[in-house]
């Protein structure tokens, strides 16, 4: 029943997303900041699903010790702060949220392309310092260049319609082959895109391919006097060549938004023993710095709030693992609720041969109307809806299910 689920949510998460849990009428308990490890294991015990952002670390310790928690929610991008193969191995599914900010990454971007065209971080600086330089030489208008977008995904695609929008030809390059927005039009290779781009803005994941996907060649293949914007990940940019091509004068400017090492907070950046060798990018000319503010933005935390409340809804009502980090993606169409005769099995077991078998035979006494299952690593999940079931024999299923020695979890549904 909804008013058994307990729900601990830590961080000040949003209101959007509280309002929705408290909706389905959960009962939940939320906090302003995150507990120090041990007051965090006492309070998780008897949880069933919590709600955290980047501060509170879910380590092994902390996990085992909530005996009854079926999911996490990650009010946030990054999921490192959770030990995300032992939460799989336990049937606890991990959510986040990772596209809700694409759309403040991508005004965040627009912002840079005009402000690098116009050296507005520099005159910015110089009047600060009470210098007034009125400048119009090597200074531009975007209308008419044109913007490389490399990584076509969910913030290089709304870049290309607000760039389009005003009057910037767009290319863009990605390793998959992807359907253009407006007039934009696909390159097919990087360095195409990079000899033709006036702007050339990065939007790929971290991966092994993309680490310093831009050094030393793919500056020389550049446009001289273009600009780069990094808003991606700190380690698609190879820092040193960045420096010496911004020196030599084969970049007019660049806008990062990410470093190869970044702070766990705020405070001392370059003076920090991690970022001295990033130093030699202070006083160039043209370079804007800011500290991985793309996503940082009311309207993308209150969608975060909705993204992730969302799918913790789904996963306690529905068992659906669609969007989950560290569990194979499963679902079946909505549940009819009124028919009493229909239930949702969800099995979370250990992926060893043999055991949907036994499982078959344990559901076999009942019609299966739908069965969906799937596996990541060692750990594998089931889902089925069946019909025919009466409401003693619920437990005597439950039961039954529990008893196989793969089982993680089982869950039945109404
Ligand atoms: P996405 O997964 O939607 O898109 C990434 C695209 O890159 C995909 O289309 C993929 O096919 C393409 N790609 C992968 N490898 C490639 C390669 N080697 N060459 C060319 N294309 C390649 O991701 P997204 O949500 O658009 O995010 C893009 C990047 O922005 C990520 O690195 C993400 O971490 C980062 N990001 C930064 C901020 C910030 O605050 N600055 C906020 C959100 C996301």
């Amino acid at each position: 029943r909804e008013q058994d689920v307990k729900i601990l949510l830590l961080e000040n998460v949003n209101k959007t997303g509280q309002d929705i849990l408290r909706q389905q009428g959960y009962q939940v308990e939320a906090l302003k900041s995150s507990l120090p490890e041990d007051q965090l294991i006492e309070k998780i015990k008897d949880v069933h699903v919590l709600g955290i952002r980047s501060k509170t670390k879910l380590n092994a310790r902390v996990l085992s010790a909530a005996k009854n928690l079926i999911v996490v929610g990650c009010f946030c991008i990054g999921t490192n702060q959770v030990d995300l193969k032992y939460a799989a191995d336990h049937g606890i599914c991990v959510f986040n949220s990772p596209f809700s900010n694409s759309r403040s990454v991508a005004e965040l971007v627009i912002a840079e392309i005009i402000s690098l065209a116009r050296q507005l971080g520099d005159r910015s600086n110089e009047m600060h310092a009470g210098t007034w330089n009125k400048v119009s030489s090597k200074c531009w208008e975007v209308r008419g260049k044109t913007l490389g977008i490399v990584g076509y995904g969910h913030i290089g695609s709304q870049l290309s319609v607000l760039a389009e929008s005003f009057g910037m030809r767009v290319i863009y390059y990605d390793v998959t082959n992807l359907m253009a927005l407006g007039t934009a039009h696909q390159v097919s290779s990087l360095d195409e895109l990079l000899k033709t781009a006036d702007f050339v803005t990065l939007h790929v994941p971290e991966i092994p391919e993309t680490k310093n996907m831009i050094s030393e060649k793919q500056f020389e293949n550049m446009k001289t006097g273009s600009y780069l914007i990094n808003a991606s990940r700190g380690s698609v940019v190879d820092i040193p060549a960045l420096i010496e091509a911004s020196r030599s004068g084969k970049i007019a400017g660049a806008a990062l938004d990410v470093y190869p090492s970044e702070p766990a907070g705020n405070g001392d950046y370059f003076n920090n023993e991690l970022n001295s060798w990033c130093e030699g990018l202070r006083g160039l000319k043209n370079i804007i710095l800011t500290p991985h503010i793309g996503g940082s933005t009311e309207e993308a935390q209150s969608a975060i709030g909705i993204e992730v409340a969302e799918s913790l809804v789904r996963y306690v009502n529905e068992g659906v693992t669609v969007g989950a980090v560290n569990m194979p993606e499963v679902t079946l169409r909505s549940l009819t609720m009124d028919e009493a005769d229909h239930a949702r099995v969800v099995f979370i077991h250990q992926n060893v041969p043999g055991v949907l078998g036994r499982v078959n035979k344990v559901l076999s006494d009942h019609n299966v109307d739908k069965q969906m299952s799937d596996s990541r690593g060692d750990m594998a999940y089931m889902m089925a809806d069946i019909s025919n079931v009466r409401q003693g024999e619920i437990e005597t299923l439950y039961k039954d299910l529990e008893s196989l020695k793969e089982r993680i979890i089982t869950r039945i549904l109404y």
